[in-house]
């Protein structure tokens, strides 16, 4: 089989261990089998950050990361509540695109996409609007590869006693998470980002004690997380899941155990991301932002003078690397490359070769 690697932000070049996960027995999901592997499946997802083992429970949907980012705020955002949302990119406007459609009460801090979040105006309206009861944000904003400052913006949310929840579809297993210092409710991720599993899984982790609490907000059937909670306690789902991409998720977060659990991915990532940015400065090519505003999953760079997205798209697919456009009004300015999945040391010398081929 042709291997093609993806450097797009999900999803993501499979190792052949996850792929072979995917031919697994068939199953049908209403069987002790499958509840057995949705148990096993929570307890790894909770235990990636073991901070989270145990007060956290973890959802599993089928469906992709929107799915989770939308579950997660349809229920838990109640009906009379206020969510402010802080916005610099695709992701959090689409956020904020969620709650107006399920008929909440939004209000929004944005800044450029270029910028960091501002904190300043989060903190006069959690002072002036004591009716917000959910911040929300983007850990890492996918739109341009900046790791938001969430530590600062949790320490806000805890100090005015405000629930945070977190859009981490592309930061969960890569990046440092802090659950109870960032006052952190919930955050919802994807199997096929940087747990290197097969897209149409996604989850949320939940603080438990919110189920206890209150009841569900959510104004939807199918994205209804108390439910699939409630179920899932014994293993089982309201729904068909995506059987065969719950044992390749599985497998995922099993590789990912042995191969030394999200840090050990940080550090991969950091190190693969680091090299692609030195090899593509020695080119002349500059970063949209500032090299210590990334994450250690994806870098975006300006496009160089003479140089057209599709021109650099098609000649590196040509050597079986697929990298990512700009989105929205960052289309014609930048690209991007992200570094999760499985790429080798190989892979990385060959994209170097290629990228020095293409801008020299
Ligand atoms: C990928 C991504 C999503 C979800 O996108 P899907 O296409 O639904 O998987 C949401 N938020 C961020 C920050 C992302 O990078």
């Amino acid at each position: 089989m042709k291997r093609t690697i993806l450097l797009n932000p999900g999803p993501i070049t499979l190792t052949e261990r996850v792929r072979q996960a995917l031919l697994r027995e068939d199953l049908c999901h209403r069987e002790p089998e499958f509840a057995e592997l949705t148990l096993d499946i929570k307890k790894r997802l909770a235990s990636v950050y073991p901070e989270a083992t145990t007060d956290y429970e973890a959802i599993m949907l089928t469906g992709s990361g929107t799915c989770a980012v939308e579950a997660m705020l349809s229920t838990l955002i109640p009906q009379n509540g206020k969510a402010l949302v802080v916005s610099n990119g695709v992701y959090g406007e689409r956020i904020v695109s969620m709650v107006t459609t399920h008929g909440k009460a939004v209000e929004v801090v944005s800044s450029q996409w270029h910028e960091p979040m501002n904190l300043i105006e989060v903190e006069k309206h959690l002072e002036q609007d004591s009716g917000i009861t959910h911040v929300i944000a983007v850990h890492h904003e996918t739109t341009t590869g900046r790791l938001n400052d969430v530590a600062k913006l949790g320490q806000l949310c805890k100090s005015k006693n405000v629930a945070l929840l977190l859009d981490s579809v592309s930061s969960f297993g890569a990046e440092k998470i802090e659950f109870a210092d960032w006052n952190l409710e919930a955050c919802a991720a994807t199997a096929n980002k940087c747990l290197h599993g097969v897209p149409g899984i996604c989850f949320v982790l939940v603080k438990k004690s919110v189920f206890e609490s209150r009841p569900s907000a959510a104004e939807t059937l199918y994205l209804d997380l108390d439910r699939y909670h409630q179920e899932q306690l014994q293993g089982y789902s309201p729904f068909t899941q995506a059987v065969q991409i719950v044992y390749a998720l599985q497998e995922s977060l099993k590789e990912m155990e042995d191969l030394g659990g999200w840090m050990a991915r940080h550090q991969q990532y950091s190190h693969l991301s680091q090299q692609i940015r030195q090899c593509l400065r020695e080119l002349g090519i500059s970063t949209l932002l500032d090299e210590p505003d990334y994450s250690c999953v994806l870098t975006s760079f300006n496009l160089p003078l003479g140089y057209s997205y599709e021109k650099i798209h098609d000649s590196l697919k040509k050597s079986g690397f697929i990298i990512y456009a700009g989105q929205g009004r960052l289309k014609k300015d930048i690209f991007r490359i992200a570094n999760m999945g499985d790429i080798q040391l190989d892979d990385a010398k060959r994209l170097r070769n290629c990228l020095q081929s293409l801008f020299r």
